[in-house]
Order: C-alpha cells, then sequence, then structure tokens
C-alpha cells in the first residue's frame, strides 16, 4: 500500500499552517512551522503570488495531508461525497471526519491521526462488537467503538487514556472509562474544526 515517507513537518511548511501531523510536539517550541514558517526547498522564500488553480490545489492538498488520505482514496471519497445529498465540500469532510481513524483520534486515543491509524490496524478496535481495523471505514450515527478487551490492559493503550487531554467533538458521546464511543450525531460544519476553504476543493475537482 502507498504511503507518505517523508517529513510530516514540511507539510505543513508548504501549506503555511500547522497541520498537528505529530501529535504532542506540534504544540512545543520544537515545531518545525514556529521554526521556519515558509515553504521548504530552495525556492520557499521565494515568489508568493499563487493562481486560482493553485489556491485550489493546496486548498486540496491541505485536506488530504491533515487526513492522511492518499489521492485516489481522497478523490473516491469526493466522488461518494458528490452523490449525497447537500453541498459537496461539506459532505466530503464530513465523510473524512466520519473515517474510523479520525473518529479514534477524537476519542482522544491517540496523539494524531496517524498514531489513530496505527492503533486500528493493530487491530485494536471494535465497531458494533466486532473486530474493526480498516481506518477508512465509515462510521454511522448509532454506531459504537470500543477498545477491544485484549487490548485494555496493554500499556499503550492505557497510557494514551490516562494522558488523554483532547476534548472530545459534541457528536461522539466518549467514555474514557469504558474506553468507548458512540457516535451519536452527524458532524456538522461548525463542528469540524478546521480553517480550510473547501468550496476550492469542489472547483478544483469540477473542472
Ligand atoms: Fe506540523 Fe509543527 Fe506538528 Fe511538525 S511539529 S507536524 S510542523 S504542527
Amino acid at each position: 500500500m502507498a504511503r507518505y515517507t517523508d517529513s510530516s513537518c514540511r507539510l505543513c511548511r508548504r501549506e503555511g499552517m500547522k497541520l498537528f501531523l505529530k501529535g504532542d510536539r506540534c504544540y512545543t517550541d520544537k515545531c518545525a512551522f514556529a521554526k521556519r514558517a515558509y515553504a521548504p526547498g530552495q525556492h520557499g522564500q521565494g515568489r508568493k503570488k499563487v493562481s486560482n488553480y493553485g489556491e485550489q490545489l493546496r486548498e486540496k492538498q491541505k485536506v488530504k495531508r491533515i487526513y492522511g488520505v492518499l489521492e485516489t482514496q481522497f478523490r473516491l471519497t469526493f466522488e461518494r461525497a458528490e452523490k449525497m445529498q447537500g453541498m459537496a465540500g461539506e459532505n466530503l469532510l464530513n465523510l473524512l471526519e466520519r473515517r474510523l481513524d479520525n473518529v479514534v483520534y477524537r476519542m482522544g486515543l491517540a496523539a494524531s491521526r496517524k498514531e489513530a491509524r496505527q492503533l486500528v490496524r493493530h487491530g485494536h478496535f471494535n465497531l458494533n462488537g466486532h473486530k474493526a481495523n480498516i481506518p477508512s471505514m465509515t462510521i454511522s450515527v448509532g454506531d459504537v467503538i470500543t477498545v477491544k478487551e485484549t487490548s485494555r490492559s496493554s500499556v499503550k493503550i492505557k497510557s494514551l487514556v490516562e494522558n488523554s487531554t483532547r476534548v472530545a467533538p459534541k457528536w461522539l458521546d466518549v467514555s474514557l472509562e469504558s474506553m468507548s464511543a458512540k457516535m451519536v450525531a452527524n458532524p456538522t460544519r461548525e463542528d469540524i474544526d478546521l480553517e480550510v476553504a473547501e468550496h476550492l476543493i469542489v472547483e478544483l475537482y469540477s473542472k
């Protein structure tokens, strides 16, 4: 399976904003973007003028990178979003937000979406009582995500639960005590705390 293996911090610098890809480190003065808030590479501090296409492309890249999704899967998610009722851009964010790896991150059980994806892949979660180890699975209202019985005593999971400080979004009813969460509503655009102009992604893919 294809995956991005280069520096995560380069992505933040390229997008000109903190994407919070490295968990706790992102909140410290070790953050690369805090030190060098310009694009990487020889011309990183050069020309700033961006075309319409450039703006649309950057917005798409930003969202892809925040959720850690590669191009093909992102495009397929967009096509799904277009077929749903409502605005395609908002639907796209809704679908990304309801990915299992993102839900685990929102539960506060991982410092970053990357870590959440790894926990899911390693089979630490159940969805409605059944094994769920596919990070891209879409969660729906009423679904219950739980840490698997055999994973509850793992040092890693225990430490993640004990150190969790993230406030869960209102569409997710989280109980860290029981290591579970229930999706109680569909996330709306206001619930998704991302500074992105999703309409630019729709414009890009509509060309
Ligand atoms: Fe981005 Fe800073 Fe986190 Fe690196 S440490 S991923 S630059 S927010």
